[in-house]
């Protein structure tokens, strides 16, 4: 099979019957053998009942029903599982992504050898409230990810090499950073196209809250957190306890070494809880202790998770 086309969907009745036919035609006039997985994450309007008409008519057509919303990461991490063509498409069903782009991309991943090509919607049909923020977050993603040429990582419509998709987890809200976590699995041919966008024809978005911006950033963060010390918790712990540590040690040698001094020389009786000195040094070897604990309890969890040997092997022979 040629391709797999996965469509996360939550509460897109109306859409879905053009993007089926929309996505039909494409694949048809391009003779592309296909299967459309459609991922209904808990939609509690007809999408359900429209996948299963669709189905119905057509076996190239596939449902996965979620019992209740889980979020776009969980759906696109079932589609992916179900998946069985070569190239892997994803696609938005709310027809802001155009199914005309699928040959183009098919022909980069094939033919130009691209692990991942990722949709970017150079003219945006969404407003200022979106984009601007947007523009924020592709520029923090692209440095932390070291991915710099990609101008879109949240655009919906990406194209994948099947392995890339089979050794890739994606969950909580991470379908936000697909292209760093196919880089940290070690697929670096990550890719552009620019793409046509619409604006949204029927319902409203999924994801206007404020609070995205928040969660994005922290799954960066963690994101970035565990590709550089997931596997070696210590290496941060341990060094930041034992810098905190070091520096305690010399305030406490300064404190005592001072009183020492002044009780050596007769000089006015002075205590040492007088110096500011002494409570540095007190919470600076504290939290050093615990920091270098962390490291090491970090390290035992890590030793017994059972990712702790999840390597990509590319082949074997
Ligand atoms: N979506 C989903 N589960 C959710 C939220 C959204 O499967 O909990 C789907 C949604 O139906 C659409 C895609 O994810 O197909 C993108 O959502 P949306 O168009 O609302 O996002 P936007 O384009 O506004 O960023
Ligand atoms: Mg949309």
């Amino acid at each position: 099979m040629d391709i797999s086309v996965v469509v996360p969907l939550y509460n897109e009745a109306e859409s879905l019957p053009e993007l089926h036919a929309w996505i039909e035609r494409v694949m048809n006039e391009n003779g592309f053998t296909y299967e459309i997985i459609f991922v209904n994450d808990g939609s509690t309007d007809a999408s359900w009942r429209i996948i299963e008409e669709l189905s119905q008519k057509s076996e190239s057509v596939k449902g996965i029903k979620f019992r209740r919303n889980y979020g776009k990461s969980p759906a696109l991490y079932c589609g992916f599982k179900r998946a069985q063509g070569d190239v892997v498409i994803t696609m938005d069903a709310d027809l802001q992504d155009s199914p005309d782009e699928i040959p183009e991309l098919y022909r980069m991943i094939t033919q130009e050898g691209y692990d991942l090509v990722s949709g970017y919607k150079q003219k945006r049909y969404d407003p200022l409230s979106k984009t601007i923020p947007t523009k924020l977050f592709n520029a923090t993603a692209r440095k932390v990810s070291g991915i710099h040429n990609l101008h879109d990582f949240n655009c919906g419509l990406k194209a994948y090499r099947k392995e890339v998709v089979k050794n890739i987890e994606v969950y909580g809200e991470m379908h936000r950073y697909i292209p760093y976590l196919a880089k940290n699995a070690g697929f670096s041919k990550i890719g552009e196209k620019v793409v046509h966008h619409q604006a949204r024809k029927f319902g409203k978005t999924k994801f206007g809250g404020w609070n995205r911006f928040f969660n994005g950033y922290l799954d960066l963060i963690s994101l970035w957190f565990l590709s550089r010390f997931g596997l070696k918790p210590m290496h941060v712990f341990g060094l930041l306890g034992s810098i905190m540590f070091f520096l305690g040690f010399v305030a406490v040698v300064g404190v005592g070494a001072d009183k020492l001094y002044s009780l050596h020389h007769g000089m006015p009786y002075r205590l040492v809880t007088d110096s500011p000195y002494f409570y540095l040094a007190l919470t600076m070897m504290i939290i050093g202790t615990q920091l270098f604990l962390a490291g090491f309890l970090g390290e035992l969890i890590s030793r017994n998770s059972a990712e702790r040997n999840n390597y990509q092997i590319e082949k074997e022979i």
